[in-house]
Formats: structure tokens, C-alpha cells, sequence
């Protein structure tokens, strides 16, 4: 395979764009460096680039696309609401239709805000959940991502881990102070946390299942147990689903887990692949929010009908019979691939999996928190990274990150990955 054009396109965007891209995980720091791959067109599960060469697409944009690149049914949302103005700054219906569409699947929703991205969405929540208290600290967990304004640069999952800036630059320690950072998992810890800040917590954010140091699942119970004892300590629960709406079920992973929350922060796959995010929860909270409330939030492009149209489109698609049994069929399939390959090569491996997301972890320790995923061969992914581009199978450049499956997949997909897969172990072997 030949990257000739991306190559001399990176070299390009290097003069004009800071580090040559608009979002750092994007850069192939994370996997040993080199010239990211530009992609010129998606279509379905695959992708081509600008060399000509054809990928089967894992990245999923990093989640939102679930239904594969442009699905007729998406795309032809989104050209009925070009033709009809893209952007108006005045109410309109779909963001009712949408908003009720939500609140059917997610009963912890009584009312909703739509916002631009997934930061904005769980900035706001945090916000909230402060004027609501009158309390200023969070507590999280660390590898935990949820985007990035300040308060949540401190000791983050995803991209800055990968890049080496779990504690941004630019925060203060004023903000840093406000926020107390500590394990998945670890009840013991948690409880140790409300202990010495318990009056002074305004919130808990928690991914109810991660997906920033892979896909990681709360142990049993344990989110159960941070509801019950955040409520003793006057404090709301923030669940950050910004990757897991509709990512595992038709609705949230509070309907998985069986925990409900105060407040939920979504974005990614709500967007069908445009830029959204939304954040609501119960009324009396979210009362707090202008104009009902004190606690200001706004936006030009919140609520606009691109995104509304490609939102409602995605969960029409979503709503269909079968769609996450099928992405759980071909997340086994590739998973069980994976581990078949890794014990001909005697390659240590450990896959996370849920439903038709997973994450590949080279070495043999169970990841059940950062710290775990952190110890995980980040090399041997990078070398593991690049033999599978070169065989046309496009993966997020990041040990942390998630594979993320689409109904666009077929068996044959992920036949011809696992053939990769077990092509490139071979030659790590
Ligand atoms: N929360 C989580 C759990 C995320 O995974 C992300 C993005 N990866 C965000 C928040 C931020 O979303 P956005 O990039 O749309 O701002």
C-alpha cells in the first residue's frame, strides 16, 4: 500500500494547521508517529483514501457512525433540511419530535437542552449540577474522557493519555482543586472520597460503561452503591453517555446498567454523524437552567436542522429490529477471531467487549480500571496498529480506544479482519 498522497497532504497541513490536524487523537502520536491516513470518501463499512486504497472502517468517527457511512436514510435527511435552510435561531419542531424521542427511551429524562458536541454537553451538566447544589467539587474517575473544558483536563482517558497530557496545560489550580480524580471500580476509594469532601461534592461524572481507556464495564453493584452514597452526601450523579446512548441498546446504558442518574450528557451517535450534544434530567435540575433557571447556557447553533434531521434519522435506523443483535453477532465473531489468533501466535491479548464495541488490550491482565489499561503494551499496539492499515483495516491510533462496529458490517467484514488480524500477529510473533 502506497500513502503517498496523505503524505504529502500532512506535510501540507503542518504549515497550516496546528500539529497538521483538528483534533489531536487524530495525529499518530499515540501509535510510534508518522503521516495519518486522509480518507476521501466513506461508504458504509469502508472507506477510501486519497491514494486510492479501500479500507473496512473501525474508527466509526470515533462513535457516532453506527450505521455506517452515509446511510440513504441519514443522508437524505440532512438534504431535505439543506434545501430548507440549514440554520434558523428560531424554535422549531423536529427539536420537539427529537427531544420527545429521547425521553421515551431514556426515563431519567424529563426535560432535555441540545447542544453542539459532547463537551459543551457535559460542561453544562456540571454547571447545572453546581447552581443546583451550591456546591463547587466533582468527584471522577480517572481515564475517564469527557471532553475538554477545564475541570475535566485533570488526569483524562482517551486522547490526552494517548498523548501524554492527562493533566492539560492552561488549567488552573484553582480548577484543578475542584475536582477529586480517583479509580473505576474502587468503591473503597469512592467512599474514602465523600468521607473527606463529602458536604463540598456537587457532583459525580462517570461514563456508566467507559469507552476512553477502552471498553471497560462497572463492576457489579458498583454503580448502584456511587448512586446510593452520592445522594447521601446531597450530591447529583452525572453520567456522561456522550459514547454509550444508543451505542449498546436502543436508549442509554442507564436502562443496562440499571441505574438512574440526575443528570445525563449525550452526543456522538445522536447526531447521526453531525455535531450535536444534549444533556437533561430530572425537572427540578434542569429548572436551574435560563431561562427558567440561573444557571446560563446557550448556543447559536444548538437545536439547528441539520442536526436535528440526521439525529432523528439515526434513531430511525437505530429503532429497527434486530440492529443490535446483529452488532453483537459480529462483535463475538470478530472477538472470538481475535483470540483464536492470538493463542496460534502465542500472542498475549486481552479483549473488552460489549455488544458491537471492543477493545484489544496487548497483554494478559484483566482491565477493569486506568491504571490497568495504562500497563497494557502500547507498542506492540502501535506495531500492531500500522501492520492492519496496511492491510486496509482502519482502527482508532490509540491503545485506549474502542472498535466500533456498524450494521453495515457484514461476516464477511469481519472475516477478512480477522484474516488481518491473524496475518499481523504472525508477524509480531
Ligand atoms: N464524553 C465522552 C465519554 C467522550 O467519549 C467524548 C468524546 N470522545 C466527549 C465527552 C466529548 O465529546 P465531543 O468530542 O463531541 O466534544
Amino acid at each position: 500500500m502506497q500513502f503517498t498522497q496523505s503524505e504529502a497532504l500532512h506535510k501540507e497541513a503542518q504549515q497550516h494547521i496546528v500539529g497538521g490536524v483538528n483534533s489531536p487523537s487524530r495525529a499518530y502520536k499515540g501509535v510510534g508517529g508518522g503521516s495519518p491516513v486522509y480518507m476521501e470518501k466513506g461508504e458504509g463499512a469502508y472507506f477510501w483514501d486519497v491514494d486510492g486504497n479501500k479500507y473496512i472502517d473501525f474508527l466509526g468517527a470515533y462513535g457516532p457512525i453506527i450505521t455506517g457511512h452515509a446511510h440513504p436514510h441519514i443522508t437524505e435527511a440532512i438534504k431535505h433540511a439543506a434545501e430548507n435552510g440549514v440554520l434558523y435561531g428560531t424554535p422549531m419542531k423536529l427539536e420537539n419530535i427529537f427531544a420527545q424521542k429521547l425521553k421515551t427511551v431514556i426515563p431519567s429524562l424529563d426535560k432535555v437542552r441540545f447542544v453542539n458536541s459532547g463537551t459543551e454537553a457535559v460542561m453544562t451538566t456540571v454547571r447545572v449540577a453546581r447552581a443546583y447544589t451550591g456546591r463547587e467539587k466533582v468527584i471522577k474517575f480517572a481515564g475517564c474522557y469527557h471532553g475538554h473544558f477545564d475541570a475535566v483536563l485533570v488526569q483524562a482517558g482517551s486522547g490526552p493519555a494517548t498523548l501524554g497530557n492527562p493533566d492539560s496545560a492552561g488549567v488552573t489550580e484553582a480548577t484543578a482543586k475542584e475536582v477529586i480524580t480517583i479509580p473505576f471500580n474502587d468503591i473503597a476509594a469512592f467512599k474514602e472520597a465523600l468521607e473527606h469532601w463529602g458536604d463540598q461534592i456537587a457532583a459525580i461524572l462517570v461514563e456508566p460503561i467507559v469507552g476512553n481507556f477502552g471498553i471497560v464495564e462497572p463492576a457489579e453493584g458498583f454503580l448502584q452503591q456511587v448512586n446510593d452514597l452520592a445522594h447521601d452526601a446531597g450530591a447529583l450523579v452525572i453520567y456522561d453517555e456522550v459514547i454509550t446512548a444508543f451505542r449498546f441498546t436502543y436508549g442509554s446504558a442507564q436502562k443496562i446498567v440499571g441505574v438512574e442518574p440526575d443528570m445525563t450528557a449525550m452526543g456522538k451517535i445522536i447526531g447521526g454523524g453531525l455535531p450535536i450534544g444534549a444533556y437533561g434530567g430530572k425537572a427540578e435540575v434542569m429548572e436551574q437552567v435560563a431561562p427558567l433557571g440561573p444557571a446560563y447556557q446557550a448556543g447559536t447553533m444548538s437545536g439547528n436542522p441539520a442536526s436535528m434531521s440526521a439525529g432523528i434519522a439515526c434513531l430511525e435506523v437505530l429503532e429497527e429490529e434486530g440492529v443490535y443483535e446483529k452488532l453483537d453477532r459480529l462483535g463475538a465473531m470478530l472477538e472470538k477471531g481475535m483470540l483464536n489468533a492470538a493463542e496460534k501466535h502465542g500472542i498475549d491479548i486481552t479483549v473488552n467487549r460489549l455488544k458491537g464495541a471492543l477493545t484489544l488490550y496487548f497483554g494478559s491482565e484483566k482491565i477493569t480500571n486506568y491504571a490497568q489499561a495504562e500497563a497494557s503494551d502500547g507498542e506492540k499496539f502501535g506495531q500492531f496498529f500500522k501492520l492492519m492499515l496496511k492491510q486496509g483495516i482502519n482502527l482508532a491510533p490509540s491503545k485506549y480506544e474502542a472498535w466500533f462496529l456498524t450494521i453495515a458490517h457484514t461476516e464477511e467484514d469481519i472475516q477478512e479482519t480477522i484474516t488481518c488480524v491473524d496475518q499481523a500477529f504472525a508477524e509480531m510473533a
